[in-house]
């Protein structure tokens, strides 16, 4: 990495993210929940946040990261956990609608080289490298600015069940490297064993 990482202050990133958050607390929540968080969030964000999320429009780092923040506090019991549910969120919402082929086909492999070229569309400014380490084992290195928690968790949540919404089994993401502790990179190592076999067609 030759590009120092910026401060998350100066990063940004695509309402769609934000949006995907309002929905997953939504469904999972109800309306008041949403309402909870706006109540749970300083007035600035809260006004930022109220109105229409528009998805392909910029909005702060440090926006999302106090919207997953207050999420986690108010409804997921300050447990962490609940940036994983976040993430797996996303996955299932965008995955079968952005990349029907990759799900329909069973192979992992498929829909992470497909994610290749979605990525660098969502974080400002960010440089995404992916890496096929082994059939089974795949590697997606972030770089741009220094993260945060609830944005490292979430996706380490949306990489598990992305992979398990394509049939992956025993899924296990790790964080070989992070930005929050001094690290180049955000290095997500994506391991997994691979689908079983579809059954014989049963007769019937
Ligand atoms: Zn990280």
């Amino acid at each position: 990495m030759t590009t120092p990482n910026v401060p998350a202050a100066r990063a940004k990133v695509r309402g769609i993210i934000l949006a995907n958050r309002r929905t997953f607390v939504v469904t999972t929540y109800g309306e008041e929940g949403w309402q909870e968080v706006l109540a749970a969030l300083p007035p600035q964000a809260r006004t930022k946040l109220s109105g229409s999320i528009r998805g392909g429009e910029w909005y702060g780092v440090p926006l999302n990261e106090q919207l997953d923040r207050a999420i986690c506090t108010t409804l997921g019991g300050n447990d962490p956990s609940t940036y994983l549910r976040m993430g797996a969120a996303s996955a299932e919402r965008l995955l079968p609608e952005a990349y029907p082929f990759a799900v329909g086909s069973r192979q992992p492999l498929v829909m992470l080289r497909a994610l290749r070229q979605g990525g660098a569309r969502h974080w400002d400014p960010i440089v995404v490298e992916h890496q096929e380490v082994t059939p089974t084992h795949y590697r997606v290195r972030f770089s741009g600015f220094i993260s945060n928690e609830p944005n490292c968790v979430s996706n380490i949540g949306f990489f598990t069940h992305a992979v398990e919404l394509c049939g992956g089994r025993d899924v296990v993401v790790t964080e070989s490297s992070c930005t929050r502790s001094g690290g180049a990179e955000d290095c997500y190592e994506i391991c997994w064993e691979p689908p079983l076999p579809s059954g014989p067609p049963r007769s019937g």
